[in-house]
Parts: structure tokens; sequence; C-alpha cells
């Protein structure tokens, strides 16, 4: 019987605990990707940089396999159609696979391991896309943090070297299935075109996690961040290597990057609820406008505000938007515009190369204050003092918005002095009434 890995947000061979364990099982091992039906007939979009990501880092799978004299099973598809599928067409003595925090996700997974337990095959799971997961890095009462700094403080006091060290698959390569290639779906195949691009590379200079806290609010500069996210997101890149290098270095700004996104993943874990309400449930009695017209000058960047419509249109061309001006465009629609982060949060989720349910929902939670570290509601970024601060020259604004000093460019679609008043109003009234 063969040892199946189920790949999903892990799609590397390097430093992966599923295909480790999969590998210390001792049989013959053979990964296996799913194309999942159920999200991708669902996207809008049928020019989708995610699923054109997923194409090509498959297939670089498909060929490192190759050279190792194997291959990946590659399916379009319902995940249970697939396994019952693959359950009868190879003998299968157990599937390993990576945890995943998701509510979609753990009920699939649960779904999956019932299956493939009724035919007597099991099914193992690890930890391996953050540094702590679940309940490694709890209160002193036993309980999820629900704030950032103490979750931190302890994490970074956990964060011994024993938890960087990368899994050694490559001592075991010899152990794949050997088999001649097997065909991986074409975007085409599966419904969706190309957009063309070339997305960032994996590798991050040390010089740019020491700058770091220097130069990662400024969206202008070439290398203000690292771009990481998309290789974070699919597991293109090993969180743990990545933690190691930034631990290394003095300024620990950078790692404590990988903390919040450590931090977003088990607050999803803890409190699903935040996936559909507010993580302080009393905010969702909040009176939202919900202008759609409004909305949709957001969503296009013609708000009038250069640094929202610099963020939005840097999103819509690239699908990556600066961290300072995600904030900076999330804040202002919740609370200049009074549109619900609901609607922010899926606009974000359409658009982000490195959409992540967890930090977009966290990110939008924290805008709107609803979230976890809530800022007092009455605090709301002044969109013009943030351009001032961060982009004084307007280098980045002029990037994206070329027409900033014609009369081409849109009048503020709301005045910031009554907007402001308009959002600490419309919150107190919603906080009072609880
Ligand atoms: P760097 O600054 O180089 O950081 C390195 C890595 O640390 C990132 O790749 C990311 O994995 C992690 N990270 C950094 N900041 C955060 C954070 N605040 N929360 C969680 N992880 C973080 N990040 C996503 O990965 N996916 C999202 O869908 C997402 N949506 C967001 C929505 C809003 C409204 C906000 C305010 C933030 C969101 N973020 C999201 C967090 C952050 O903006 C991005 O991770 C970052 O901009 C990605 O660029 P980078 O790789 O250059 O980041």
């Amino acid at each position: 019987p063969l040892s199946l890995v189920w790949l999903r947000r892990d799609l590397r061979l390097h430093d992966n605990a599923a295909l480790y364990h999969a590998f210390k099982s001792g049989r013959p091992v053979l990964p296996v990707f799913i194309f999942d039906r159920l999200i991708l007939d669902a996207l809008d979009d049928r020019n989708d940089r995610r699923v054109e990501f997923l194409v090509q880092e498959i297939n670089r799978l498909q060929d490192e396999l190759a050279k190792l004299g194997s291959t990946i099973i590659v399916r379009y598809g319902k995940p249970v159609d697939v396994w019952k599928e693959l359950i009868s067409q190879y003998t299968i003595g157990d599937v390993f696979a990576n945890h995943d925090y998701e509510v979609y996700a753990k009920e699939r997974d649960k779904t999956i391991g019932d299956l493939l337990a009724e035919h007597a095959i099991g099914f193992h799971t690890s930890k391996d896309q953050v540094l702590f997961e679940r309940d490694e890095v709890l209160t002193g009462k036993k309980t999820p943090y629900t704030v950032f700094t103490p979750y931190s403080r302890n994490w970074r006091e956990k964060l011994t070297d024993f938890y960087l060290k990368a899994y050694p698959t490559e001592t075991y390569f010899k152990q794949f299935w050997k088999t001649k290639s097997l065909p991986v779906p074409t975007l085409d195949e599966m419904g969706f075109e190309p957009v063309g691009e070339s997305f960032p590379p994996r590798a991050t200079p040390d010089s740019l996690i020491d700058s770091y806290k220097k130069t990662r609010d400024f969206p202008a500069l070439p290398h203000s961040t690292s771009q990481l996210s998309i290789h974070l997101r699919f597991g293109t890149v090993s969180v743990r290597d990545l933690a190691r290098q930034a631990k290394q270095v003095e300024d620990k700004t950078f790692l404590t990057e990988l903390c919040w996104r450590d931090f977003y993943f088990q607050v999803l874990d803890h409190f699903p609820h935040v996936e559909k309400q507010s993580f302080r449930r009393e905010y969702d009695q909040i009176e939202w406008r919900n202008n759609e017209a409004e909305f949709e000058k957001w969503c296009r960047g013609e708000t009038g505000y250069p640094i929202v419509d610099a963020g939005m249109r840097q999103l819509n061309t690239i699908g990556w938007m600066h961290n300072r001006v995600r904030m900076i465009t999330a804040s202002f629609l919740c609370k200049h515009l009074l549109i619900d982060w609901r609607w922010g949060e899926a606009y974000f989720g359409k658009k982000l190369r490195d959409y992540d349910l967890s930090a977009n929902n966290g990110g939008w939670q924290w805008a709107a204050g609803s979230g976890t570290d809530a800022a007092p509601y009455f605090r709301v970024f002044n969109p013009t003092l943030q351009a001032k601060r961060f982009d004084a020259k307007d280098v980045y604004i002029r990037e994206w918005v070329p027409e900033l000093d014609t009369p081409n460019y849109p009048k503020p679609i709301v005045e910031h002095t009554m907007a402001r008043q308009r959002a600490i109003d419309t919150y107190r009234k919603a906080l009072k009434k609880v």
C-alpha cells in the first residue's frame, strides 16, 4: 500500500510536516493535490491570480517529482468525490495532511477522515503552516488569547530553536513511489484564463528583514516589505525557515509579523464566529449606511482621497496592496463611509493574491474596531494625514493616480470632519444599546 500526502496550502517538498510523516510510515509515498471545485466554481473572476499561481506551482512540483522518478496526482473536483475515486483506484495504507484552521477546511477534513476510516485507511494530520497552533499558546487561565501583545510575549518566549527545525524530508526522497508523470489540469480545462503575471520571488534577503522596521510603513519604497504573502499563503515557502532567518537578525519586527499571522489563525480556530460576525458581537448592532454607489467608488479607487484611491487601484491592478494602505482603505470604508466591514472583506477576498481568511478577517475587524485588538471606536484614521506621514512626496499616490492634479480627479466623496463625527455618533449609538 501507498502513503498518500494530500497537499493543500503546503505546496513544497522541503520541510513539510505531512510529507515527513508519510515518509516515516516506511511505505512508498505519492503526493495528491485537488483543485477544489467547491472553491473554484464560486470564484467570480475567470482570470484569478490565485488559480494561476496554483497551476504554476503544481507544475513546478510535478517537474521536481519527475526528476525524482515520481509524480503528483492532480485532480479537479469535489474533494469527497476525488477521494472516493482514489480509494477505488489505488491501494492506500494511510493519508497524511497538514492542519487547516478555516471552518470549511475543518469540516472537509472531518468528512474525508470519516470516509477514509470507512475503508480502514488512516488519516494523519500535523501542524505545518504556523509556528504555534490551537492550544499551544494559552493564557495562564488556559484560555485562548484575545489580545495580541500578551499573546506575542508568550509566543516569543516559547519559540525556541526546537520549533524552528526543518523536517529533513530531502533525506527520504528516494521513497517517492516510482511511476510515470500524470497530467496536471490546465487553467483552460478548469474554465480559467491566464493573467500572465510573474509572482514575487521566494527568497527574502536578510538585509530586508534587518531594515524592515524602518521601511515597512512606506509604500513607495521598492522593498518596503517582503511580498512573501502569496508564498506563505500557499506554503511555497516554509514558515519555519523564514522565522529562523527572522530570529537571527537583531531587530525582531519582522518576526512579530509572523506572530500576527499565527495570532489570527488561532483567533479563527478558537472563535469561528468571526468568519460571519463581529468578534465583539455588540458591533453587529452598528447601523451601517451601506450605500452601494459609494461602495462602487471605493472599489474602483474613485473616492477623491488620493491614498485610498491609490491603494484600491494597486489592489485592482496587481492583486496586492501594501499593509499600511490596507489599513487606511479598510478604515475609510468602515468609518468614513459607514459600510459594513464584511463588504470590504469580501472585496479584498476576491482581489488579493495573498487572500487568507484569517489575516483578512483579522485586518478588517481591526479596522472596523470590532475585532480582538480593537482601538477605541472614536479613533478614526485621517487619510490625508496618513498620506502626509507615509507618502509625504506623493510618490506612491502618483504611481497609481496619475491624474491627481487634473480636473479628471474626483472631488472627495465625503468631507472628513463630518464623516469622522458621523462615524463616532453611529458607533456610540450602537454600543450604548448593549
Ligand atoms: P510583510 O510585511 O513582508 O510581512 C511578512 C509576512 O507576515 C506576510 O507575508 C504575512 O504572511 C505576515 N503578516 C504581516 N502582517 C500581517 C498581519 N497584520 N496579519 C497577519 N499576517 C501578517 N495578509 C494576508 O496574508 N492575507 C490577507 O488576506 C490579508 N488581508 C488583510 C486585510 C486588511 C484589511 C489588513 C489591514 C491586513 C491584511 N493582511 C493580510 C495583512 C498584511 O497586510 C499582509 O500580510 C501584508 O501586506 C503582505 O505583504 P508582505 O508579504 O510584503 O508582508
